[in-house]
């Protein structure tokens, strides 16, 4: 259905952006009992939310930066985010070694590590963190640098695929009575005399038609994009955008089963080694984005030379270059800023500003999506009706009995109830030994792509193998190879012909090479 069709287009509340933090708040209000309408420009996760680190965390190292109640927020919503979404938000492990020639001493991280552990809560005993010998930590970490290790420290956080975040939240707030449309843009807002917001124009980016939905309440949670639909109200506070990038590797080059957390030796900033959707993803770095803020992200050549600097520095013997990488992913962090200081230094807290039925929302983290949701509609109360009761979510942690896949594992089961919620039990229903075949290196079903194509408006192949199913991140030349299949079996749930397939698996090609080819092997027509 496209936003043209819909019949009454009077909402309660239309949310404006398809991230995680617009996702977040579609699903609460929808929650709520509120009429919502969600609007993504884009893809549902084109921005932000499908280029992160992936981590469910406290942050440690906004500790160091003495964020007492940003880290404890974090890491309470991390204890939640794992009983709330378990296959989804899984707990992943870290190590972190410990040298006497920079960074943090043991002492100092002994210290920040108990308070850690005492920020998440009294119930999070076995996410207490440990402390490695240097043998144990040379043993965990192989090819670790020996001069000046001292030791390691050991402690759990969680880990989530982030596009599937979003299209989760956004499927929920659908069933609880929501409606979400992607590449639908809110061109502009409508006002009355007063400067009280009536109506959003809304524009289907594919056949430019304009619709108006009648509202008193919209919020803006366009990330980065923020301050084009509403401009700060804060005399010399903008949005700066930093761009943190990752290099992929496959697995073989350095097989892991946690993170390795380290400190940058150029500005001792925390980098990740970090497995992933079985590849190894190495990141991320923090530099101004100086270009349109509109076009896909890319990895510069400079970030990649930093980061594999960094991966020498503390694995000194390991025979790693760029030609080893399979694919970069870059993303755009919306941080507010003032004074402009170091890009690591500035502050990844939240805004929110009201103005007359437009509450604004930006900054923040994945992790935290769930309490920007909160804060943004309480600030939207005033114009919205009376909350109705938080209806009951469908049942998404037990698993149907009745979904007859008796043969698939309690693994994959787990995988599915967590990236598709409640609709994993239409993807078990039509269970075939063919589909439920894992892509080869990959841990994604055949089963989950077709489930994609037929019921996540995917428009363009690079939604579906970017962003409903990750494999584009991480195969080869972007899982080139495995267009042709993916035509054979995905023809039937998606309305192209032979030459639209064509042109897609051709677009996509190009898109690939362009933004997310490692830096180096890129189409240089940027
Ligand atoms: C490299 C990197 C690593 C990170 N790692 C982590 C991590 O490990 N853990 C963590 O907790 N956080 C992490 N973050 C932060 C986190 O990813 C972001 O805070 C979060 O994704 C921001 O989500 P958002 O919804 O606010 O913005 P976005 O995801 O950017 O969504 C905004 C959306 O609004 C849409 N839009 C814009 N204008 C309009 C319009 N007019 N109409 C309709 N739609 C519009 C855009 O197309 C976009 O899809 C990381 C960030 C980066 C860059």
């Amino acid at each position: 259905m496209r936003i043209s069709d819909i019949e009454n287009k009077s909402f309660d509340l239309v949310v404006v952006g398809g991230g995680v933090t617009g996702a977040g708040i579609f699903n609460e209000a929808s929650g709520r009992g509120l009429k919502a309408i969600l609007l993504e420009a884009k893809d549902f996760a084109w921005g932000t939310s499908s280029r992160s680190s992936k981590m469910v965390h406290g942050g440690l190292r906004y500790l160091k930066q003495g964020k007492f109640l940003l880290t404890k927020a974090a890491v309470r919503e991390r204890e939640r985010l794992l009983k709330q979404y378990p296959g989804l938000v899984t707990p992943l492990d870290f190590i972190m070694p410990v040298f006497d020639h920079y960074g943090p001493s043991k002492a100092s991280m002994k210290i920040g590590l108990s308070i850690y552990s005492f920020l998440a809560g009294p119930k999070t005993k076995n996410r207490q963190h440990k402390s490695f010998s240097k043998a144990q930590a040379l043993e965990l970490i192989p090819g670790l640098r020996k001069e000046n290790l001292v030791s390691a420290v050991g402690f759990k956080d969680a880990q989530v695929d982030d596009a599937r975040l979003v299209l989760r939240l956004i499927h929920e707030g659908c069933l609880n009575g929501g409606q979400a449309f992607n590449y639908t843009k809110a061109e502009s807002i409508e006002r009355n005399r007063k400067g009280y917001v009536t109506a959003v124009n809304a524009v289907d980016t594919r056949t430019m038609t304009q619709t108006e939905l009648k509202t008193k309440a919209v919020i803006n949670a366009t990330g980065v994009f923020a301050e084009n639909l509403h401009p700060s109200p804060v005399k010399g506070f903008h949005i700066r955008p930093l761009r943190g990038s990752h290099l992929v590797f496959p697995r073989e080059i350095y097989p892991l089963d946690r993170v390795i957390s380290f400190m940058h030796p150029e500005d001792t900033r925390p980098v990740f080694l970090f497995p992933w959707e079985g590849s190894v993803l190495l990141g991320t770095t923090d530099v101004d984005h100086d270009r349109n803020i509109d076009m896909e992200p890319y990895m510069s050549q400079g970030e990649a030379v930093y980061l594999l600097i960094g991966l020498k520095h503390i694995l000194p013997d390991l025979d790693i270059s760029l030609d080893d990488c399979i694919a970069s992913i870059a993303g755009i962090r919306p941080v507010l800023s003032k004074k402009k200081v170091k890009a690591s230094r500035e502050s990844r807290e939240h805004v929110v500003w009201k103005d007359k039925g437009l509450i604004t929302v930006t900054g923040g983290k994945l992790t935290t999506f769930h309490l920007l949701a909160k804060d943004a509609l309480n600030a939207a109360k005033k114009y919205l009706p009376k909350h109705l009761e938080k209806k009951q979510y469908p049942d998404i942690s037990s698993h149907d009995p009745n979904d007859g896949a008796h043969e698939v594992s309690k693994a994959v089961r787990e995988r599915l109830y967590g990236r598709y919620g409640s609709a994993a039990h239409l993807i078990l229903k039509n269970y075939d030994p063919k589909t439920f075949s894992r892509i080869e290196n990959t841990s994604t079903l055949w089963a989950e792509i077709c489930y994609a194509a037929e019921y996540e408006n995917v428009h363009t192949l690079s939604d579906l193998l970017l962003r409903r199913v990750r494999i584009g991140l991480f195969l080869p030349k972007g899982g080139q190879n495995l267009l042709d299949d993916i035509e054979i079996l995905c023809s039937p749930f998606l309305p192209w012909d032979k030459k639209r397939w064509e042109n897609e698996k051709k677009a996509y090609i190009d898109l690939w090479k362009t933004y997310y080819a490692p830096p180096g092997k890129r189409n240089e027509t940027v």
